[in-house]
């Protein structure tokens, strides 16, 4: 890619909503064309990372060709609580905080503690989560867990440290991540869920020592295909190792038994092993697409709108929270609510018979939020 390509400042065309000024809620849930409802938000706090992971963020790209977002284009908490509260009236029961590395933005803890005090409207707890790099829980793990946060999702693709650090080329220790894992099982964050993306031929001979060391430990293994999302990480078809190939690999050694799924919408495909050791997940979104079910939301870093992994436009919600233009609680219910019933995204059902949308540029998942 050209230094030209790339935006100054990356943020992908927007969207932009008009919501009249009478514009009343739904009275109910809300679904969208495929019959899909809303149930899961996935908020980026941050485009800024500390690993430069070639899948995600090459370093070719962002360390040469990019800038991030400056401080004022970010939703402050406020605006982020405000809007999390909107999606949570209109049937969303799951908040996940992403990035970038969540765990970068300052004072995290303090949007966490305000986001565990939502509630759905027939009071229930919300299921609060957050995805991480693990390279601060040593430090962070308690104090977002006195916040509110109750569980969380560690990426990590190897034990082998050379590996690793190839993975996330930084040169970050694999021992510093499991120490941050043991923070946050110590400080009371469960189940922790261990997030590996398997690229063959860069990390698959990792997929046993991971097993290996994550049996009987509580923690949820889960392994990713690799993905094409965004336009830098180069992605290749041949670098992706189907889950089925992994799950082989794995219970030639370790015999594995299925288990249902646990919600709709679940993304991995749950297997026990079975001797009790545990449980493995299999998330496919590249050779077994789960669009059917898909009830993910995302909110980008400055405050769009995305109802897919591999959209190439949001719609501007920030631009209604904030001047002139600014609405009521009401009115941006009805603008998402808008949003989401005109939504048909099944990018990666599409992309399995060969009918992928080309043309735009896709966002970026750094910014969109994993
Ligand atoms: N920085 C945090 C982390 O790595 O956990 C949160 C954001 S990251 C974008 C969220 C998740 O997306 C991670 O588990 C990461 O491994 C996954 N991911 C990123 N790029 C991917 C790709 N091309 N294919 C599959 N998974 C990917
Ligand atoms: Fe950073 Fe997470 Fe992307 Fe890796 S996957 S570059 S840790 S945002
Ligand atoms: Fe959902 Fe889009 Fe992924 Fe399909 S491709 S599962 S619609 S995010």
């Amino acid at each position: 890619m050209s230094a030209r390509e790339v935006p100054l400042v990356y943020s992908p065309p927007a969207r932009p909503l008009e919501v009249p000024a009478d514009a009343v809620p739904p009275a109910g849930l809300i679904a969208d064309t495929l019959g899909r409802p809303l149930r899961d938000l996935r908020i980026s706090v941050t485009d800024r990372c500390n690993f430069r992971c070639g899948y995600c963020m090459p370093k070719q790209v962002f360390d040469k060709h990019h800038a991030f977002l400056p401080h004022a284009e970010l939703l402050s908490f406020e605006e982020i609580t405000r809007l999390a509260r909107v999606f949570v009236g209109l049937g969303v029961e799951k908040l996940r905080i992403t990035g970038g590395e969540p765990t970068l933005r300052r004072g995290l803890e303090a949007l966490i503690a305000m986001l565990a005090e939502l509630r759905t409207p027939d009071g229930r707890e919300l299921d609060l989560t957050l995805t991480t790099n693990g390279s601060t829980l040593v430090k962070k793990a308690a104090e977002l867990r006195a916040a509110g946060l109750k569980r969380l999702t560690v990426s990590l693709d190897g034990l082998d440290d050379a590996v690793f650090q190839r993975m996330n080329d930084v040169g970050f220790p694999v021992a510093d991540v499991l120490d941050g894992i043991a923070a946050a099982q110590v400080a009371g964050l469960g189940p922790i869920k261990v997030n590996m993306v398997v690229q063959r031929g860069v990390n698959d001979d990792q997929i046993l020592p991971m097993a290996r060391h994550f049996r009987h430990s509580g923690v949820v293994l889960r392994f990713i295909e690799y993905m094409d999302v965004g336009a830098t990480n180069g992605w290749r078809m041949d670098q992706v190792l189907p889950s089925r190939d992994v799950l082989d690999r794995i219970a030639a050694v370790f015999p594995l038994v299925p288990l249902s799924h646990s919600a709709p919408g679940e993304t991995a495909e749950r297997w026990a092993y079975a001797d009790g050791a545990g449980e493995v997940g299999f998330i496919s979104s590249v050779t077994q697409a789960f669009c059917g079910d898909c009830n993910r939301a995302r909110l980008s870093t400055e405050g769009r709108l995305y109802t897919c992994l591999f959209a190439t436009r949001g719609h501007d919600l920030r631009g209604l929270l904030r001047g002139p233009e600014a609405v009521s609680d009401d009115q941006l219910a009805a603008a998402v609510a808008q949003v989401w019933g005109v939504r048909t995204d099944r990018y990666s059902q599409l992309r399995g018979s060969g009918q992928a949308p080309q043309g735009e540029r896709r966002v970026e998942m750094h910014y969109i939020g994993g």
